[in-house]
């Protein structure tokens, strides 16, 4: 087996296949030379609960790491692709469709090193149809070698993506529904089938399997704008929107997970998901729906900006040169991952208005400080939280860390 992309995705998946399937040879590929030799370090790329030990059961036995893309499909029989799809930042489709140069980039390199047929197993998430744009590309080589694309949409949850690939609710396996497609199927299926009960192992047709995930995030996301739109109207009425929350969430019809109002969700799937379910929605002139879904992340963006508003209206509407402290950068708590974080909005915000900033987080300065470059030493970062909140005019929660995370 082959992943190409050593990112969030691919890392984690693979080191669980390869440590539920010893029988199997499992090399991750990546075109970054670093993060290749941080794979082979105690200091992961990524960080995520028990992915180090997780990894160091494998490594070097039947787990491998390496930047010879080449030579790794060469040897491979099934390619699970999860290299990076963001959205697109220019031209047409510029800030909703997905840039999928990387994943293009993929297609081509699979098609020059192959020397045998292949299954193609897509992780990343992309927009609906592209397996089959996939298998156009690839079909058209002249060396009579056969592709079979399945659609294997990722589902783990970053900061407990361990626990969530070891114990899935499911595993979606989409596929074309003609005989060579379905043997594909039945052989992704075999992989998982090592350590998920068969009745998780959803399998669909490719189409249903690529929108399902788009489906889920955007599903997601829509519950955290919902209860963050209501906090907005318990703050008018002196309503607390935790109890309402838990009192809506006891309903087994609504469920009380992904109910906590928040400065607004981050990460690097919500927001691109439902801008790509919006710009498919938008080509095929389903405007109402588009405005639809694309309201979620309206509301998103509403409720950051209400937090630096309401931060600079507690502070008699001034905050320059005033300590503020942010207990948490990363998206979530758990992780080192700061793409599409609040808190950078939120730092942005209070740096326009020439605020001290303090960053506190227990994973991800490292990724702070690369986001925030731009400001050099103007902004201040501490690990420790006590000095992080020592003079500070305010503290701002903005990740959802446990109290142990943080060392207290
Ligand atoms: P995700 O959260 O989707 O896993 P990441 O950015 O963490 O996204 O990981 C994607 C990885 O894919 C990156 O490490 C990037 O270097 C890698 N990548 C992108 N294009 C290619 C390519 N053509 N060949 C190999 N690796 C690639």
């Amino acid at each position: 087996l082959l992943c190409i992309g050593a990112g969030y995705v691919g890392g984690p998946t693979m080191a669980m296949i390869a440590h539920k399937c010893p029988q199997y040879k499992v090399t991750v590929v990546d075109v970054m030379p670093a993060k290749i030799a941080a794979w082979q370090t105690d200091d992961l790329p990524i960080y995520e609960p028990g992915l180090l030990d997780l990894v160091k059961t494998c490594r070097g036995k039947n787990l491998f790491f390496s930047t010879d893309v080449d030579k790794g499909i060469k040897e491979s029989e099934i390619i699970f692709i999860s290299v990076n799809t963001p959205t697109k930042t220019f031209g047409e489709g510029a800030g909703k469709s997905a840039d999928l140069q990387y994943w293009e980039k993929t297609a081509r390199d699979i098609l020059r090193a192959s020397k045998s047929d292949k299954i193609i197993v897509e992780r990343s998430t992309l927009p609906v149809k592209t397996a089959i744009a996939m298998e156009r590309i690839l079909s058209l080589n002249e060396k009579g070698l056969k592709f079979e694309v399945v659609s294997n949409p990722e589902f783990l949850a970053e900061g407990t993506a361990i626990r969530d690939l070891e114990k899935p609710d499911r595993v979606l396996i989409g596929s074309k529904e003609t005989k060579s497609g379905l043997e594909a199927r039945k052989e992704i299926v075999d992989i998982y089938a090592n350590w998920i009960p068969r009745d998780r192992l959803i399998t669909s047709n490719l189409m249903s399997s690529e929108l399902s995930k788009l489906a889920a995030n955007s599903f997601l996301a829509q519950r955290i704008s919902s209860i963050n739109s209501l906090s907005a109207l318990c703050e008018k009425v002196d309503a607390d929107v935790n109890e309402v929350a838990r009192a809506i969430g006891k309903d087994s019809r609504i469920g009380d997970k992904f109910l906590k109002a928040s400065v607004g969700f981050g990460g690097s799937c919500f927001k691109k998901d439902i801008l790509n379910l919006t710009y498919l929605c938008e080509t095929f002139g389903l405007y109402e729906i588009a405005a639809y879904w694309e309201s979620i992340v309206k509301m998103n963006d509403y409720q950051t900006n209400r937090f630096v508003q309401t931060i600079t209206k507690a502070m008699f509407n001034t905050i320059t040169n005033k300590r503020i402290a942010l207990f948490g950068f990363a998206f979530k708590a758990n992780t080192s991952d700061t793409r599409e974080t609040s808190a950078l909005y939120v730092t942005r915000k209070l740096m326009m208005e020439k605020a001290h900033v303090v960053i506190s987080d227990p994973k991800a300065i490292k990724n702070a400080k690369n986001d925030l470059k731009e400001y050099g030493n103007d902004i201040e970062y501490q690990e420790d939280p006590y000095k992080a909140a020592k003079d500070a005019h305010a503290i701002a929660i903005i990740t959802e860390y446990e109290k142990t995370s943080f060392y207290f």
